[in-house]
């Protein structure tokens, strides 16, 4: 072929490939500051159960609605397989740690949480999970102890901050204390609103919300659990997109990990559908509010689950587990908005606070 032949070639192909592409999502880089950010974590959720997910659906996930996608490597500071602490700590803070610690480092000094720093540049911060709010995920973004177990410490933790919104399970944590102490008392006093039921949450029109709706976990939503979590999370968003310099919103679906721990496949598929509403609600949010960097991925991958058989047309999946733990391989990354180019790419979990900052653009990162 000649040369002016190849070039013809190449821009009749270019052509072709601009008039039908089939793409919607090719908005290109965006670069811009973004004002909020939603980072939604899926507790041992792996490529495996998001496949799962898409497979038993019956339209495409929101999940599928992502821009950029990368991996993350998760091991912790000493263990090769992760826990829910030390890989909460490290996408809440960007310092691996030792497991079952909870935003501190492995000598034990404060490690200060992108929320923390979202409350410091004056943006409303808020926590949402479908566990209780002292668990692993939620309390790296808020608390600074060395032990996750420390559930009591954890909620007085809430209290030394200025959060503005954490809703889930954990009210025992606050109010049946071995110290006698009620939390609930004091957080009315720091001008919170505190609702212990979920119609309680979605009715409030208060600015500070302690949302702690049960008394300790949430059931599995196929127990009862409803649309708790899309529910609080629009909720959370609706409250927190009043301040005009921005939010940052943790939402945890807590459960796809339980589900993992216990090799059930239904209910794993459940807990990621559910998970993935929280991700419709965020992606919704930001395809009206276009400064809003959204962010998912799972902190460790549970129950080293493969697809073993399936039937893409009668949505059928054959789950096999290889544990009843955790597994050390890497999960996907997601990203949508501005500064979701930066997520493409293999990186330790601890970059991924930092891409988060970078985003925010705050002075001093
Ligand atoms: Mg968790
Ligand atoms: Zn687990």
């Amino acid at each position: 072929m000649t040369r002016i032949n190849k070039l013809f070639v190449l821009i009749i192909t270019g052509a072709a490939l601009i008039s039908c592409s089939p793409l919607k999502h090719t908005a290109g880089i965006d670069t811009r500051k973004a004002k909020n950010v939603i980072f939604l974590i899926g507790d041992g959720m792996g490529s495996a159960q998001v496949y799962a997910a898409i497979t038993a659906s019956n339209k495409p996930l929101n999940i599928e609605r992502m821009q950029s996608t990368g991996f993350q490597k998760t091991y912790s500071a000493n263990a090769y397989i992760t826990d829910s602490g030390a890989a909460g700590t490290a996408l809440a803070t960007g310092t691996k740690t030792n497991n079952g610690a909870i935003g501190v480092d492995p000598k034990g000094n404060v490690l200060k949480s992108i929320l923390e720093i979202a409350e410091e540049n004056g943006l409303s911060t808020g926590l949402v999970a479908s566990a209780s709010v002292t668990h692993a995920t939620p309390a790296s973004f808020i608390a600074h102890q060395g032990s996750r177990g420390s559930y009591e410490d954890i909620a007085s933790d809430f209290l030394k901050t200025d959060i503005d919104l954490f809703i889930g399970g954990g009210l025992n944590h606050f109010t049946k204390r071995t110290d006698g102490k009620d939390l609930t008392e004091t957080l009315r006093a720091n001008g919170y609103a505190v609702e212990t039921t979920l119609d309680g949450v979605l009715k409030s029109n208060a600015s500070k919300l302690a949302g702690l709706i049960y008394d300790d976990q949430p059931p599995y939503r196929l127990k009862g659990r409803g649309d708790m979590l899309p529910a609080t999370t629009a909720k959370a968003i609706e409250i927190l997109s009043k301040n005009k310099k921005g939010f940052f919103l943790m939402v945890e679906g807590s459960q796809i990990d339980w589900a993992g721990h216990a090799n059930a496949a239904d209910t794993l598929i459940d807990e990621t559908l559910d998970f993935d509403m929280a991700i419709g609600v965020a992606l919704d949010f930001a395809a009206k509010n276009k400064r809003t960097l959204v962010v998912v991925t799972g902190d460790h991958e549970t129950g080293g689950v493969t697809i073993t058989g399936g039937d893409i047309n009668l949505r059928k999946t054959v789950l096999s587990f290889s544990t009843r733990g955790h597994s050390g391989i890497t999960l996907p990354v997601y990203a949508s908005g501005p500064g979701a180019y930066k997520f493409t790419g293999i990186y330790d979990n601890t970059r991924i606070p930092m891409k988060i900052l970078e985003a925010f653009r705050f002075p001093a990162y």
